[in-house]
């Protein structure tokens, strides 16, 4: 599933289960990611499985994705990958990491 297949499925949830789903709930839903990342650092200092995770670097998905539907909807969100990537391979080795140099 792509990134703009995956999004769909997002707005199909959140339609049907009445999520938040106004523009001015873009800062709730990107701190919920961030609490999505919160979570998943705690189920990894406390040993947990890696499917949960996992479970949770997927709730963090789903609220970025969510956020892009509602903050940049015009943007394919596949090609904005994709072009994102070739950008990034084009820095430096150890880019933005410099201080792991010394
Ligand atoms: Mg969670």
């Amino acid at each position: 599933m792509h990134l703009e297949e995956m999004k769909k499925e997002i707005e199909n949830l959140v339609f049907e289960k009445g999520f938040y789903n106004k523009p001015k709930d873009i800062p709730k839903k990107l701190l919920f990611a961030f609490i999505e990342l919160g979570e998943a650092s705690d189920a990894w200092k406390k040993g947990k499985k890696e499917e949960e995770i996992a479970e949770e670097l997927i709730d963090v998905i789903f609220y970025v994705l969510d956020s892009s539907r509602l903050a940049c909807p015009s943007v394919d969100m596949d090609r904005k990958f994709l072009e994102k990537l070739e950008k990034n391979k084009k820095r430096q080795y150890q880019y933005g990491e410099g201080h792991r140099l010394q």
